[in-house]
């Protein structure tokens, strides 16, 4: 292990000195030419594992970069990486609470942690890999609600198949899509409801939306409500969504993904208002917290159901009835192997206590406000979307007459000269037919003179 710890050490040492966001973006096929990644007959030793890690270090993005504006994710987190690495270490699997005794008892504190901040007082949950697994046990277990029959038969075998209808915006994540398919839903069952200019889902358009399916005699089962969304960051309206919901007796599943953590702050937590009112609730550890990448979580309101929908197997040899049978966490999961996750998340938990990360999140907001102020001090900017969390949606336009094509066009290059001069990491996106850039404000070391910055190098690239 010493060897190993000195080039930990290096490695280390190495990333820390990297300068510039993005790092050299080189395309695959040039990246193929630089450095050879096959595997062989014989093996390497030390120092060649060493070589790769350095070339694997050198070709990777800085994602902690204050100027590192693209993902739902930037910054440091030490704890954390400390967390992961003994979590690698101690390799338990979370199957079972005799192989995983700690890890079991901090990840059932984690979810005792999350329903607190959701309002679930008698909930459950399990860790997953991330929002989009999380999104899908949503899902699975609204299925298992309105269907309990699935779970032995499928589909096929029913003498009269329901047709399960699911609902989200059209501004929700795309992994509900995944998930429709692999619950054999299917995507067409998958109804995107029409956003108002701000993203937010409207519930009267939902509303009719699920009473035409019924008319059909369709079995509308699940609302995928979003808080926070991936592009603009928009919160949908839960009290007025959940009506709609429970009038039709459908399961309602709040993808908390990327603007749940707005709850650890007193100041923010009203962007979520009502969230106690869902069945379920996607968290994402590996956004805002900060984690490496993944740790995310399923919340679940009533206990219970997630062993109801998942479990199956195992009994023989792995899930004793023993004295720890109510331990063993893999009996609430479709994972059999799954790493302890828990242990990265609690110990930055730990470290920054409750308070850490509601601070976090005000001074994210704070940044934020002063983004849009720029912008709005520009008369050759524009905001593409309100910005009620951390996502600046916005565009150049200098003065005269420009079609959306050409005003797409000039907002693309911008973004992929500031790239190329190997300044800050800004990617784009496209929002209710136009193209925007979208910054992303995650990373507690971004400073107002990095915004600053970037604005100045946007208004250059322009003229340029
Ligand atoms: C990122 C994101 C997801 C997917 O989460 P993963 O952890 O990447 O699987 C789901 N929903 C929203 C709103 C997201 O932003």
């Amino acid at each position: 292990m010493d060897k190993n710890l000195e080039i930990l050490r290096r490695a280390v040492a190495r990333w820390q000195s990297k300068d510039g966001p993005a790092g050299p973006a080189l395309d695959a096929k040039d990246l193929q030419a630089v450095y050879d990644v096959s595997l062989g007959e014989t093996g390497g030793d030390i120092t060649e594992l060493e070589h790769a890690i350095n070339h694997y270090l050198d070709y990777s993005p800085d994602s902690s970069h204050p100027e590192f504006f693209k993902l739902l994710y930037s910054g440091v987190n030490e704890p954390a990486v400390l967390g992961d690495w003994v979590t690698a270490l101690a390799n338990a699997t979370m199957h079972t609470y005799q192989v995983g005794p700690v890890a079991t008892l901090m990840e059932l504190e984690l979810i005792r942690q999350w329903n607190a901040l959701i309002g679930f007082k008698d909930g459950e949950g399990v860790m997953v890999s991330g929002g989009s697994q999380a999104n899908m046990l949503g899902l699975m277990l609204a299925r298992h609600r309105a269907a309990p029959e699935l779970k032995n038969c499928g589909f096929a075998t029913l003498s009269k198949p329901p047709v399960l209808v699911a609902y989200t915006s059209d501004q929700s994540h795309y992994s509900y899509q995944r998930a429709v398919n692999i619950l054999g839903v299917g995507q067409d069952n998958l109804v995107k409801v029409a956003s108002n200019d701000a993203g937010e889902i409207y519930p009267q358009a939902l509303e009719e939306a699920i009473k035409a399916d019924i008319k059909l005699g369709k079995r509308p089962f699940f609302l995928g409500l979003t808080a926070g969304t991936t592009v603009s960051g928009a919160y949908d309206d839960i009290k007025a969504c959940s009506d709609v919901a429970k009038g039709h007796d459908v399961w309602l599943h709040i993808d908390g993904a990327w603007g749940g953590p707005a709850l650890f702050s007193p100041t923010h937590k009203q962007l979520l208002s009502n969230s106690e009112l869902a069945d379920s609730f996607a968290w994402d550890a590996h956004k805002l917290m900060n984690v490496p990448i993944t740790a995310g979580a399923i919340l679940v309101k009533q206990s219970g159901q997630l062993k109801d929908a998942c479990a199956g197997g195992g009994g023989e040899y792995l899930f004793h009835q023993d004295a720890n049978a109510e331990f063993n966490l893999g009996e609430r999961s479709i994972q059999c192997g799954r790493r302890a996750d828990a242990l990265k998340v609690w110990l930055s938990w730990k470290a920054r206590g409750h308070r850490g990360f509601a601070e976090k999140i005000d001074h994210l907001q704070a940044m934020k406000a002063r983004c849009v102020g720029l912008i709005g001090e520009h008369p050759e900017l524009e905001m593409l979307a309100p910005a009620p969390w951390l996502n600046v949606l916005f565009r150049n336009r200098p003065a005269g007459d420009h079609s959306e094509e050409e005003l797409a066009k000039l907002n693309q290059d911008i973004c992929r000269r500031i790239k190329q001069d190997g300044g800050p990491y800004v990617d784009y996106a496209r929002y209710k037919g136009r193209l925007g850039i979208r910054l992303i404000i995650a990373n507690e070391l971004t400073s107002e003179a990095h915004l600053q910055k970037l604005i100045n190098l946007i208004m250059e690239r322009q003229r340029k």
